[in-house]
């Protein structure tokens, strides 16, 4: 059978107006071929045909829309941009092979050499390498500032900033931003306020309601869920992703239509699975409070967290990350992070799966001395991503981790 754009069945938007995220998360962005499949159907090709040379010239030139090469028109992938643009009210996404990409890929569209960004201090330890490293190859210069530290903010900003990029909820120590002061920062310096919302998605914060212009996700965290793939997504006005799409398309760093279909089936249980990801954090973080070996949880579920009302303001849950601190240093934290028996040790998360990580050594392991202390990478800070099996087995499996502590010589029970 031969396949025509015309003959898929499209769920109109309207259909959907006016829908929750739960909803959009399952329905949104959806095509359906004429083989009338249920399920999204994927299409692993590279390029496409057409019925004639003068539809192929009519396709090239851009006077008839349709798919050409898989680098830049995928239905599958299509369809994974369309769910997370309507999921975080966007007008427009742009699939990327990696959250690294979808960074790349906004800043090299959007900033020009001479441009200046002002960055939060604690983002993603690549991100830093990015701006720091390659992005000041091509004359892009960036100040770190302190996530929570308005005052730092105003000052850094200087008539080149034309972009203000943020984490928030920062990893790994939960600091909370403003977004509708930064926005406003932003907008007063003719500057773009880029939100990396990776750790609540849109089922727990829509920074475009906030003031946001661009939303950054790395799909390898809780939109894929499942740690399957790698994957990135820009979310913005059509006018900016417009241009990102164009770097896309003439540099290539393109999300393949198999994981696009991966991410389409994560995000129909994004909604419940973030919920439970909230509930089993929120638990642990009071339960982790009440050990005598901690000596601090960062949570901003915590009431004693300094951004807990900002966060109740602007989230509609405190997400599945959090970190502590135990009494001691690195030896403590090994010794800790090593007794356990379930919870992985890795560094991914945003995973089904409780992950246990030592930030000092791993994610931050590239920060010098002075960065980490500078963003609170301590020896004896802990994270853990907080997955959706039973609270009671997590705590069963972190109470080998305080018996480890008592007793260091036979800690492993
Ligand atoms: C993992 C991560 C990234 C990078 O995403 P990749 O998919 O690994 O390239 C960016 N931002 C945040 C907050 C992340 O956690």
């Amino acid at each position: 059978m031969t396949f025509r754009r015309e003959e898929n069945v499209w769920i109109p938007e309207s259909d959907l107006e006016g829908m929750s995220v739960d909803t959009l998360a399952v329905r949104a962005g959806q095509i359906r071929t004429g083989q009338l499949e249920h399920s999204d159907p994927i299409f692993p090709t590279s390029s496409f045909v057409y019925g004639s040379a003068a539809q192929a010239a009519a396709r090239f030139g851009g006077d008839e829309p349709g798919n050409i090469y898989s680098r830049f028109t995928n239905p599958t992938v299509q369809a994974f941009e369309a769910r997370i643009a309507a999921m975080e009210g966007g007008e427009r996404a742009v699939a990327t092979a990696s959250g690294m990409a979808a960074i790349l890929s906004t800043c090299m569209a959007l900033l020009k050499s001479g441009d200046h960004v002002v960055c939060s201090r604690g983002v993603f330890g690549t991100t830093n390498v990015l701006f720091q490293k390659y992005m000041a190859k091509f004359g892009v210069e960036t100040t770190f500032v302190s996530l929570t530290d308005m005052e730092a903010w105003s000052s850094a900003v200087r008539a080149e900033t034309r972009m203000l990029f943020i984490e928030t909820p920062s990893n790994p120590l939960c600091e909370v931003a403003d977004m509708d002061g930064l926005a406003h920062l932003a907008h007063e310096n003719d500057a773009l306020f880029v939100v990396d919302n990776c750790f609540c998605t849109p089922v727990l914060q829509r920074p475009l309601e906030h003031g946001a212009d661009i939303i950054i996700h790395s799909a390898t965290k809780y939109l894929d869920g499942q740690g399957r793939c790698v994957g990135g997504v820009v979310v913005g006005p059509s006018k900016l992703m417009e241009e990102v799409y164009g770097f896309l398309r003439s540099a290539g760093p393109t999300m393949s239509p198999f994981n696009a279909w991966v991410f389409l089936k994560g995000l129909e249980t994004l909604p419940i699975r973030m919920r439970a990801h909230c509930d089993n954090a929120l638990e642990l973080a009071l339960w982790l409070d009440k050990q005598p070996t901690v000596a601090e949880v960062f949570y901003a579920g915590l009431q004693t967290h300094p951004q807990h009302e900002l966060a109740k303001k602007q989230q509609k849950g405190f997400g599945g990350v959090l970190s502590f601190r135990l009494k001691g240093g690195r030896e403590e934290a090994w010794r800790f992070i090593d007794a356990t028996r379930m919870i992985s040790i890795t560094a991914n998360l945003g995973d089904v799966k409780t992950t246990i990580t030592h930030p000092a050594t791993t994610t931050h392991g590239r920060l010098s001395a002075e960065d980490k202390v500078a963003a609170g990478i301590t020896e004896n800070l802990v994270r853990i991503s907080v997955g959706i099996e039973a609270v009671e087995d997590l705590k069963t499996d972190l109470e080998r981790g305080f018996q480890a502590l008592q007793n260091p010589n036979n800690g492993n029970v």
